[in-house]
């Protein structure tokens, strides 16, 4: 729980603050991830880290926001709320900025998170660093340290908002740098959790959402949070490589990645890219084959449980960090896994490989 702090003159004040991001009434997992490093910086600041949700009909959403360690929840529940829109949204949580006066407010870099935190940062006139990859505090200064590649990921870029005139000092965060903490639900009070009116009709909102077009599952692709990841680097040789790695791919479940060179060679769209300019990924199991483990790649996954890497060159950097590796040429291994779990799921069909 927070203490009390002695600041000196000029020195900012304030909690941290986290947007909880949700669509239809289900939380984006990137703002559970916020929470579990909002709970470091606001511990290092001994202050209070606190939840801020914004929708309609979210009632199930602050006990799981004080379950993964918010000390106190902003709720704000109306219909005019129900899809996502930057007027209402930035209109209420600038005054509840206004009203509170967090020093620090992190959001989730994604779509929403993008749209939201610009427009929030514009209203309140503050500083706000894009897509951070790593976050820090100067205790004594009560400043946050937001960094991120900058240079086409040449550099990397520690961004501050110095003027305690300016606050909140923001930042969006990108999903999956930070583990989601342990959840640890704890009981509702008329002290943790606020509700708030939103004091804004559908008549003031400048848009209509006229209808919701899901994306459906079948083309939803989120590499960021998959749980099985096929990889594929230069090592395939060509752009039809990947029909193979997506084979595999389907066959366990997966999703295919992709290193930057064959993003860059044009093989493979930039939603695929793993590492450092692209998606940082923490799946149960990573399959890297042909790719040679540049620093830029290892820092995409190298937080996955398992990584498997199938390389022709015994010396490729990538199996320093492999938790198994297959030195061979990925045109034989892969279609002999793909087969192996064919045989495994289906016996009758496959009988057992000779000895
Ligand atoms: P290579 O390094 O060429 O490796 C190919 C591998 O395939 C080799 O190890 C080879 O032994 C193996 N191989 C060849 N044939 C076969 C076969 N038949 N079977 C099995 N193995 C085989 N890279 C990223 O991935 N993500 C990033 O986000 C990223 N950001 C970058 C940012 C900056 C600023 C810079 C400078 C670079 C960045 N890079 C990034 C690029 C990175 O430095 C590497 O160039 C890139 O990751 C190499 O891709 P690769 O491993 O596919 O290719």
């Amino acid at each position: 729980m927070a203490k009390k702090v002695i600041l000196l003159e000029g020195q900012r004040a304030g909690d941290v603050w986290v947007f909880i991001e949700q669509e239809r009434g289900e939380v984006h997992p990137v703002s559970w991830e916020l929470l579990g490093v909002g709970r470091v910086v606001a511990d290092k600041l001994q202050v209070k880290l606190v939840a801020v949700v914004l929708g309609y009909q979210i009632d199930h959403i602050p006990p799981e926001a004080l379950a993964y360690g918010a000390d106190q929840v902003h709720v704000v529940d109306d219909p005019v709320l129900k899809d996502y829109r930057v007027y209402p949204y930035r209109k209420k949580i600038s005054a509840l900025c206004k009203k509170y006066n967090p020093n620090i407010f992190f959001v989730g870099a994604t779509t929403l998170g993008r749209s939201l935190a610009g427009a929030v940062a514009t209203e309140l006139e503050t500083g706000l660093t894009a897509d951070s990859t790593q976050i820090d505090v100067d205790v004594e200064m009560r400043q946050l340290l937001a960094s991120r590649p900058t240079f086409a990921g040449n550099l990397m870029a520690t961004i501050v908002c110095p003027n305690p005139k300016h606050t909140p000092q923001m930042a969006t965060v990108r999903p999956r740098v930070f583990p989601i903490p342990p959840r640890r639900p704890r009981e509702i009070t008329s002290d943790n959790v606020i509700h708030h009116s939103l004091g804004i009709s559908e008549e003031d909102v400048p848009s209509r959402v006229i209808d919701f077009i899901s994306s459906g599952s079948e083309n939803h692709f989120d590499l960021s949070y998959a749980e099985i990841i096929v990889s594929g680097g230069r090592g395939l040789g060509n752009k039809a490589g990947f029909q193979l790695l997506q084979e595999f791919a389907q066959e366990i479940g997966g999703v295919v990645g992709a290193s930057r060179a064959v993003v860059d060679a044009g093989w493979i769209s930039h939603d695929h890219q793993v590492g450092q300019t692209g998606k940082t990924v923490r799946p149960k199991i990573y399959f890297a084959c042909g790719i040679s483990g540049a620093i830029q790649h290892l820092v995409g996954m190298k937080d996955s449980d398992v990584v498997v890497a199938i390389n022709t060159d015994p010396n490729a950097p990538i199996f320093q960090m492999a938790d198994y590796g297959i030195v061979g040429d990925l045109y034989r291994v892969i279609p002999a896994l793909i087969e192996e779990v064919r045989r495994r799921k289906n016996p009758r069909t496959f009988p057992p490989s000779a000895p």
